[in-house]
């Protein structure tokens, strides 16, 4: 049994169970769900496989998720450059609703991904992307070699409204989480004005500037959600990896049990954050 203690990284003590112990059968991953690829024209183009996967390890993460602007290309590239790490990569997507609300969309495999792809592909306006304009969006190998550029402008809005988007996600058994929910570009609270409380949502993420506690006293209609917390990273210096899970397996279900507190799995955010920006 692990002798890791829960309060060395800001953790509640988790209730029934020995003081200062992770139980046999749960270990903990510290993970960033919220990385952009060379596929959202967005992001740098150092964001290809092996350097994403590197810097992961760097910083000791052991869970990550890819989630390009509704698109999954790059996802399978991922995860075979992860393939001989101790590194667990979700497949995600941060689809773009129709009020304009940013959501995490992460699955166990890449078969719920595509049937979501699918859906959103049906969705999103036929335009092409203008490279001038908005940049490139290239789908890459594992070691981060071009394959073809995606020509459907992928930053732009799907028509799915929120509700249709939470159901299609949980009805393929993905998490469906708000992405920067504070944040005026894209966010759940300035976009929709409020959260939604008639959806079941497990989680919320709150942007990288600001502490859970400032977001809570900011946002009350937050306390009742566990708040994760990415670097929503679109460059190799913008990893937070601050959310941290006890978990008996890096899954979509276990992650759904870690916000929920159930039978022993934990989330906690681990203090850190990066404060040095407006
Ligand atoms: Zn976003
Ligand atoms: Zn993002």
């Amino acid at each position: 049994m692990s002798t890791e203690n829960y309060g060395k990284w800001g953790c509640p003590q988790p209730k029934n169970e020995i003081p200062g112990r992770i139980p046999f059968n749960l270990k903990k991953y510290q993970a960033e769900l919220h990385i952009h690829t060379v596929l959202s024209p967005c992001a740098g183009i150092e964001m290809i496989p092996p350097l994403i996967v590197r810097k992961a390890v760097e910083l000791g993460l052991n869970l990550i998720a890819i989630t390009d602007h509704n698109a999954g290309d790059n996802v399978s590239a991922v995860i075979e450059a992860a393939r001989d790490k101790d590194l667990t990569v979700l497949p995600g997507m941060e689809l773009q609703t129709e009020e304009e609300v940013h959501c995490l969309c992460l699955f166990d495999t890449l078969e719920q991904l595509g049937e979501l792809q699918a859906l959103v592909d049906r969705s999103l306006p036929p335009i092409q992307n203008n490279v001038e304009f908005f940049g490139e969006q290239f789908v890459v190998d594992s070691t981060g070699d071009f394959i073809r550029r995606k020509e459907q402008l992928l930053i732009t809005s799907a028509k799915l409204s929120i509700e249709e988007a939470f159901h299609a996600v949980r009805n393929l058994g993905g998490l469906f989480i708000p992405a920067h929910v504070n944040r005026q570009a894209f966010g759940l609270i300035y976009h929709l004005g409020f959260v939604p409380t008639d959806l079941d949502l497990i989680a919320l993420e709150i942007s990288r500037h600001i502490t859970p506690e400032q977001a809570r006293q900011d946002y009350p209609q937050l306390q009742q959600y566990p708040l994760i917390q990415s670097g929503d990273v679109h460059f190799l210096d913008d990893f937070l990896g601050i959310n941290q899970f006890l978990l008996n397996e890096p899954t979509i279900n276990e992650l759904k049990m870690a916000f929920k507190g159930e039978k022993g799995r934990q989330f906690c955010l681990k203090p850190g954050f990066d404060d040095s920006q407006p």
